[in-house]
Order: C-alpha cells, then sequence, then structure tokens
C-alpha cells in the first residue's frame, strides 16, 4: 500500500492496464470439517489487497467507498505458497490477452466451471442470431438470439467472473427453452476478462474465492456503466433492444464459505450481508408501481425452485447456519428461499431477477447442484413468463 501510494498516478482513467501484486508467502490453508469452509491466509490475504487497493484510488479520486464505477485498470493480487521469507514484487504489466483451457466436460454433470472454448462451442451449437461484443482486452462477449415464440426474455450469466455456476445453469437452460420453441436472448458469460483471469488464479488456489476476478478489466462492475462506451454491457444492452425484453435473468454466485480480510475492516464495505452463506437465494428488482405483480411472481417462483432435489436441505442447513452465527435474516423467507425485493429505476427491463447461488470455490456434486438450480430458476421464470405472470 505503500508502493502504491508512494506512486506518481496519472490523472486519467484507467490509470493502469495491470497492477499485478504477486505475493510467495507461508501461511495457514486448512479444509475445515463443515461445508465448504476453511482456514486461510492466502486467500484472506488476495481479499485484503484487491478491496484494499480499490478503496485507495477511490478515496485517492473522491469517491465512497462502495462506488462501483472507478475505472482503475486490472488488479491482479497473485498470492501462492512459498516457503521462507514471504516475497512480494509489485508491478504495472500491460493486458494479458491469453485466456485458459481445460477438457470440454458434460454440461448437465459439469464438475467443474467451463473453459472459454467450451462455452464458445456450446453457443455455436444452440445457434440463433449472434450479436457478440468484443471485452475490453479483444476477447468475445458471445451473445445470441434463439427464435421462437417471444417472451422478451434475456439470460445472462458471469457478470461477476468469479461467480461460475450461472454460466452452466444458462446454457443448460438454453438448450431446454430452444427446444421448447421459446424465443430468447442468451449471454452466457458478460465478462470475458475477469473469467479468463479467474481461470488462471484457480490454477494454483482452485478453493480461493478470487474477488479481483469479478469486474472487468477496466476494474468497474460493467452493470454499472450508464454512458457510452458501454464494452461489455453493449451486448445486454442489444439483447434488451432485440427482445424488448420483460425480464432478466441474471444469474449470480457469492461465496460458498465465510469471506475475510482480516487485516482491513474484515468484509468490504456493505458486504456484511454475505459474510457467511446464507443458501439460494433471489433478488427481485422492478420498475415504480409494479411492486405486487414483482412479488407475486418471485414468490411462485421460489416455490417450484425449492423443488429441486437437495435443495430445501442446502438451504435449510445454511440458514440455521447465518442465524446462529450472524443473526435473523433481514429479508422474508418463502419455502426456504430468502427473497430480496426493491425497485430499480436503473434496469432496462421492468423485471430483473439475480439469482444468488453461493458457488464460489465449489465443485463436483456441490457444483452440479449449484448449476442445476441456476437452470431451474431459469426454465421456472420462463413458464411463469409464458403463463403471463408479468403480463
Ligand atoms: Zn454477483
Amino acid at each position: 500500500m505503500q508502493a502504491l501510494a508512494g506512486h506518481a498516478w496519472k490523472n486519467a482513467q484507467p490509470f493502469f492496464e495491470v497492477l499485478e501484486i504477486a505475493v510467495q508467502t507461508g501461511g495457514i490453508e486448512q479444509r475445515l470439517p463443515y461445508g465448504d469452509e476453511c482456514l486461510s491466509t492466502r486467500e484472506a490475504l488476495h481479499e485484503d489487497l484487491y478491496f484494499s487497493i480499490l478503496e485507495y484510488f477511490k478515496s485517492a479520486n473522491g469517491l465512497g467507498a462502495e462506488d462501483r464505477t472507478l475505472q482503475v485498470g486490472q488488479i491482479v493480487p497473485d498470492i501462492r505458497a512459498g516457503a521462507g521469507a514471504t516475497r512480494i514484487q509489485v508491478a504495472l504489466r500491460p493486458a494479458d490477452r491469453a485466456t485458459w483451457t481445460d477438457a470440454t466436460q458434460p454440461l448437465d454433470s459439469a464438475a467443474r466451471p467451463l473453459a472459454p472454448a467450451q462455452i464458445e462451442r456450446e453457443v455455436e451449437t444452440l445457434g440463433g442470431t449472434r450479436f457478440d461484443v468484443v471485452s475490453l482486452q479483444g476477447r468475445k462477449v458471445l451473445a445470441t438470439h434463439i427464435a421462437g415464440r417471444e417472451l422478451g426474455l434475456l439470460v445472462s450469466g458471469g457478470q461477476h467472473a468469479n461467480e461460475t455456476s450461472g454460466v452452466v445453469g444458462a446454457l443448460r437452460a438454453a438448450a431446454e427453452l430452444k427446444a421448447k420453441g421459446v424465443g430468447f436472448a442468451l449471454i452466457p458469460q458478460e465478462n470475458p476478462d475477469g473469467y479468463a483471469m479467474h481461470g488462471k488464479l484457480r490454477r494454483d488456489n482452485p478453493r480461493h474465492m478470487h474477488h479481483a476476478a469479478r469486474f472487468t478489466a477496466l476494474g468497474d462492475d460493467l452493470q454499472f456503466r450508464e454512458q457510452e462506451p458501454f464494452g461489455e454491457k453493449a451486448a445486454q444492452l442489444e439483447a434488451f433492444r432485440r427482445t424488448k425484453a420483460v425480464l432478466h435473468m441474471n444469474l449470480h454466485g457469492y461465496p460458498a464459505h465465510e469471506w475475510t480480510r482480516p487485516h482491513s475492516g474484515y468484509v468490504p464495505p456493505r458486504s456484511a450481508p454475505w459474510m457467511i452463506p446464507k443458501g439460494f437465494f433471489l433478488i427481485m428488482r422492478h420498475h415504480p408501481g409494479l411492486r405486487a405483480k414483482a412479488e407475486n411472481f418471485v414468490r411462485k417462483l421460489a416455490e417450484r425452485i425449492a423443488r429441486v432435489p437437495g435443495l430445501k436441505e442446502f438451504n435449510d442447513a445454511h440458514l440455521a447456519a447465518f442465524a446462529a452465527h450472524i443473526g435473523e435474516m433481514p429479508n422474508p423467507i418463502h419455502h426456504s428461499i430468502p427473497l430480496v425485493i426493491g425497485e430499480g429505476a436503473g434496469f432496462v427491463p421492468p423485471y430483473t431477477v439475480v439469482a444468488e447461488y453461493p458457488d464460489e470455490t465449489i465443485y463436483e456434486d456441490a457444483f452440479r447442484l449449484a448449476h442445476t438450480v441456476q437452470m431451474a430458476t431459469v426454465l421456472e421464470a420462463a413458464d411463469l413468463l409464458a403463463a403471463g405472470e408479468l403480463a
């Protein structure tokens, strides 16, 4: 942090292409015999460095700690296990335009995040009218419009690239929607630069949350871009135009184990409700005046999703742990699924459903349940939409 504060940064954003903080250190890395919990001082160091650096630049530029619009550049805290004295190197680098590869997985039973090349092949198999856009680092934001009975539906995943179950869930749901003759737009992975970085960080630390990979290579949250150039968000805006979108199903995830940055505030600003998992939950954002329809829709949706085998037990266990360690859930719980309902005038379609599954760091059966729930969320929402529930 002293090195950053002592550097003569340029006046215009982004301040750098990549700010890399490479650390080799000892520390504690230990799985715990409960859920996905662990002790990891190296994971905590990643979180501490990423959020502290963001906060430094926000503060230096007169922005509040909760701002999501500052385009600092890509911050990469790369924390690896090392022996002996801790070594740290802080460097400014050009963007890394490479990506990562992995074996192709069966979509229905994927045990880990899909490699970028597989996501592209899945979209090609789906077909439709493509309207890809290009990310800051030159990767494709894959986008397609599948023709059919138009419901005014956009399905997207991976806005925050370290939240990976929604990508699989969106692709699985898309195949079924297409088979049913439904028309919709699909953007399975909205933030390919973050996703490339996440894949690379996972090679050394597959069970870390890697929040530095959540935002774009410009360092901002693409959803919060409100003026040109929209960059990655342009795909979403085009999808709304093509589908005359009524509903945006926006698939997200969040930490599957306790989230800590022990040296600087324990959790990032506004993140206390996400400190430990509270199961799968739904956020419904609606335009002013649509509260009754929104609430009715999301309650019916929760009731249907709760039938996914294993989800109720999973959620009940998380909700009990949340009550024991954090306290009372501030949101209503319907069929074991917390519901967050609120007005959001800044969204383009009248209704946005954000699906939140605690998926960061999970694999195998835990990951399969995650993307099965994400898929069910999209399919049930499309079904309710087709039945006129938002008309
Ligand atoms: Zn998210």
